[in-house]
């Protein structure tokens, strides 16, 4: 007989939404965690990066109150009073997470465990035996072998970005991926002389091309440099090559690193328990099954997402799976085009499904249509007639079905929800404009959007 019946190694999104909601359904579970429960993401992905943001937003506003009438008199920045609300922010969430564990009546162990093979986790010379194993050990920066770029002092990754003692006059971002975008934005927002170098064609690979294109030029005080590859870093100094084969440099306080980011498959066994490990990550199904019995894989460590609702879902689909053998018949399997994505920049973007690009090279007949932002009412209201953003719908040109929706500009993280549900239950263009929008909202842009459809 097993100590647990489920054991879950990892206590990020996916593992604690995966412990909680088994501890709900009565299982006896135990959770390992070896630095901070909520993981990444809380400690120091998405939560605290949204709580500098929308403070450097706020501060934004401010400064340009003006034109709306709002004179706030002199505006400042309070480096220390930004990172204290950030770092509360994040204490009082990863407290949550912990009473939400106590409160499923999940175990909470603190330390870094091995897998040793299914139903076996050891945790500082203690082996646990658990009937189920979910493995959700997350992912880790990538530094790449850029000379000068390890053990330079000046050079951090994300984390040390979101602590760095005092906001940096000059920054230079190496990837203009979400990531790279959020930091840019942030820093060109409190002041900094910020520059993104970026390897690709264009910036945020995963947008629509030229939704894309909208949001580098609507990043203020961001300067770009596309198809370049760095070479060297020296102290501050990155040295890079141009897209026409010159060679090049910017000089610059900080470094951020933000090359991406690799599944953490090495260091608690997944080498030698005869786990199925990839180049991407743990091989999972769409249920989330490993290669090894009872042996389950969620979030980044899979490498097939690598966003915290993503973890979330995979979670809940290891756990329903788990709970119920055939809750995969009643739909509860990993649908992996319907994940939305978001850049909480200034302006925002997010989007779901299918690019244009990527629809075509599918093979679907697919089109576009893109309308501009001051179709909303209440986005001109906000932010006036000449403030970039759009809409963009890809669909079927044969069924006309809902593909994908790229959309920028404010909110739009807080409204593509609303195109998940489209992708979910695979509607169409015209049960799309079956759909009553309120007014006025900027979500109005996806009905513009439906209505510009040729149908
Ligand atoms: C700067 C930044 C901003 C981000 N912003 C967003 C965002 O806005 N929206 C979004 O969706 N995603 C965002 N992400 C990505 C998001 O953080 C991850 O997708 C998410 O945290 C993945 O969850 P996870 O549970 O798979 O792994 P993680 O959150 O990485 O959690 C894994 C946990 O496992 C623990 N662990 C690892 N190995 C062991 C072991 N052997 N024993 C015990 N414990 C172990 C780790 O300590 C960690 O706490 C951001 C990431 C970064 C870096």
């Amino acid at each position: 007989m097993s100590d647990y019946d489920v054991i879950v190694l990892g206590g990020g999104p996916g593992g604690y939404i995966a412990a909680e909601r088994l501890g709900h359904a009565k299982k006896n579970v135990l959770l390992i965690e070896g630095d901070s429960l909520g993981g990444t993401c809380l400690n120091v992905g998405c939560i605290p990066t949204k709580a500098l943001l929308n403070a450097a937003k706020t501060y934004e506003h401010a400064l340009h109150g003006a034109q709306l009438g709002v004179n706030a008199g002199d505006v400042t920045v309070d480096w220390t009073q930004m990172q204290k609300w950030k770092d509360q922010t994040v204490a009082t969430l990863v407290g949550g997470v912990g009473a939400a564990e106590k409160k499923a009546g999940v175990t909470v162990v603190k330390g870094y465990g091995t897998f040793d093979g299914p139903g076996k986790v050891t945790v500082d010379g203690t082996t646990y035996t658990g009937e189920h194993v979910i493995l959700a050990t997350g992912s880790v920066p990538v530094m790449p072998p850029i000379p000068g770029a390890q053990d330079n002092p000046r050079v951090i990754d994300s984390t040390g970005m979101l602590s760095v003692e005092q906001i940096p006059s000059r920054l230079t971002v190496i990837g203009g991926g979400v990531i790279g975008l959020e930091f840019a934005s942030l820093f060109a927002m409190l002041g900094s002389e910020v520059t993104v170098i970026e390897m690709l064609p264009e910036i945020a690979p995963f947008m629509d091309a030229d939704v894309a294109a909208q949001l580098r030029k609507a990043l203020a005080g961001v300067t770009f440099n596309l198809n370049c590859k760095v070479t060297a870093i020296d102290g501050g100094t990155v040295k890079f090559t141009t897209a026409d084969g010159a060679e090049n440099s910017v000089d610059s306080d900080e470094v951020l690193m933000a090359v991406g980011r690799r599944p953490a498959v090495q260091g608690w066994g997944a080498e030698n328990s005869g786990l199925e490990v990839s180049g991407k990550g743990v091989v999972v199904d769409d249920r989330m099954r490993t290669n090894l019995p009872n042996v389950w894989a969620v979030g980044d460590v899979t490498g097939r997402s690598l966003l915290a609702h993503a973890a979330y879902r995979m979670g809940e689909i290891a756990v329903a799976n788990i709970l119920d053998a055939e809750a995969h018949r009643k739909g509860e399997v990993m649908r992996w085009n319907t994940i939305p994505w978001a850049v909480y920049t200034n302006p925002e973007a997010a989007g779901i499904g299918h690019t244009e690009a990527s629809a075509k090279a599918a093979g679907i007949n697919a089109k576009a249509v893109t309308v501009p932002g001051y179709l909303s009412g209440r986005f001109v209201a906000e932010n006036g007639v000449k403030a970039p953003g759009a809409a963009k719908l890809v669909y079927d040109a044969d069924t006309l079905q809902v593909l994908g929706l790229t959309v920028l500009g404010s909110y739009a993280s807080e409204m593509i929800w609303g195109a998940s549900v489209v992708l979910e239950t695979e509607l169409n263009v015209i049960d799309l404009r079956q759909v009553v929008f309120p007014h006025p909202t900027v979500s109005e842009l996806i009905r513009e959007a439906a209505w510009a459809v040729k149908a």
